[in-house]
């Protein structure tokens, strides 16, 4: 009896006539379901049967079973009279290769598992699967697959990528048209990167960040490509730009920033919030620091002492002291006002911690640490901001000024110290 709901699981091409489903294995008997075919040698179609042989095909699983399909083939007489093929097997192009004894859609998947997994994980995974193979023919099978030839490449970026972070580098190309990883090469030599490009002609447009590597190699391995610089880096150069000219002008910035807090307040206009003072005293005093630092590196430079030495004896980083030396001065960390989403809760949250905790500096009725990092998850982009300046300032008790008259708990900042119980 033959079962319609396994019709539409055979491959196409094929008439079930049976199928018997034992303990172990299911087997589907069928026939084709075309009644000519066409000679492989001359192309001249034939339907004057001239005896039938059976195929045995593996094929896909059912409800964890092996499948085998039995096909009751033909073999056809060839009618074109100067043929040289007189008699000849039908094809089964929507079923299986000829000659192969597994159903094309089999050999697929497992091919696909073979890619993933390997030779012989893979056997002991089609095993579990229903689908036996051993990992030799899996082998075969990726090795017979018929790969389509890469497209021309047009549009790339090239960037460096770790191998191990900090120690060793490689270099990542990507297909920016595509938005896929073309290669990872060893290292980040002009000449490797060059040799790349020069086995990949005809590209137009490479991103590549500020390493003066890629340019060179870029120059070199594809001469006619335009370098541009990706979005992200052009908007580092600018950022870096815009630092530095905001710490040559500084001065200046800081008498407009005056200016503009003096100005009466003018309806209908953002008003710039203003810090709590002991933030400011906090500021100006590492201000203070940096400017004597700057002056002290600047006295060494004009004693004639090359950078390396001057991070030593200031005790900073080489690269701080030249980025420093770079801008003509000290730079200026101050951060423009940002809305956070805790910044609603704030105020509830200061003063509740401030009557749990009595005098002591307290977020919440949690410790520091704990306050900073909560705040940091329930940030909008969902995890903490590396590197940003965390938006609710340090616990300062002795830097506090006394609260002003009329008002309830500590600063804006979360500042609690003496004013606990008012
Ligand atoms: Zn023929």
């Amino acid at each position: 009896m033959v079962s319609k709901r396994l019709l539409p699981l055979i491959p196409a091409g094929l008439v079930v006539d049976r199928v018997v489903t034992g303990p172990e294995r299911v087997i589907v008997t069928t026939h084709p379901s075309a009644t000519r075919a066409a000679c492989p040698a001359c192309g001249r179609s034939s339907s004057r049967t001239h005896s039938h042989y059976t195929r045995t095909l593996a094929d896909l699983p059912h409800q964890g079973r092996p499948v085998a399909i039995h096909v009751r083939a033909r073999r056809f007489r060839c009618t074109t009279v100067d043929c040289p093929r007189r008699v000849f097997a039908e094809r089964l192009p929507l079923v299986a290769a000829p000659r192969a004894r597994r159903s094309q859609r089999l050999g697929d998947i497992q091919r696909y598992i073979g890619l993933a997994v390997g030779g012989e994980p893979g056997s002991r995974l089609a095993h579990r699967l229903a689908m036996p193979v051993s990992g030799d023919t899996l082998l075969r099978l990726i090795r017979s697959a018929r790969w389509e030839a890469p497209e021309a490449l047009r549009v790339i970026g090239i960037d460096e990528w770790a191998w191990k972070r900090g120690q060793t580098y490689g270099t990542i190309l990507c297909d920016l048209e595509k938005g896929r990883v073309l290669d990872l090469l060893p290292d980040r030599e002009a000449g490797t990167v060059s040799a790349w490009l020069k086995r990949h002609p005809g590209v137009a447009v490479i991103a590549r960040d500020r390493a003066t590597v890629f340019a060179r190699a870029i120059r070199d391995g594809a001469p006619r490509a335009t370098q541009a610089a990706d979005r992200w880096h052009l908007l580092h150069n600018l950022g870096d730009a815009l630092r530095a000219a905001v710490g040559r002008h500084r001065g200046a910035v800081s008498a407009a920033g005056g200016i503009e807090r003096s100005r009466p307040e003018q309806p209908g206009l953002h008003k710039v919030p203003v810090c709590h003072p002991g933030i400011d005293e906090l500021r100006n005093e590492r201000r203070q620091a940096r400017a004597e630092s700057y002056a002290a590196i600047s006295k060494l430079q004009a004693d004639g002492m090359p950078p390396r030495r001057i991070a030593r004896e200031v005790g900073m980083s080489q690269r701080a002291v030249e980025r420093w030396l770079a801008a003509g001065g000290e730079p200026e960390h101050r951060r423009p006002p940002v809305a956070s989403l805790v910044d609603p809760f704030r105020p509830i949250s200061t003063a509740a911690g401030a009557r749990v905790a009595g005098t002591r500096g307290s977020y919440g009725g949690r410790s520091w640490p704990t306050a900073t990092r909560a705040a940091s998850r329930r940030s909008p982009a969902g995890r903490p901001r590396s590197g940003a300046p965390t938006r609710l300032a340090a616990p300062k008790p002795l830097r506090c000024r006394p609260p002003r008259p009329g008002r309830r708990g500590g600063g804006a900042h979360g500042c609690s110290g003496a004013s606990a119980t008012t």
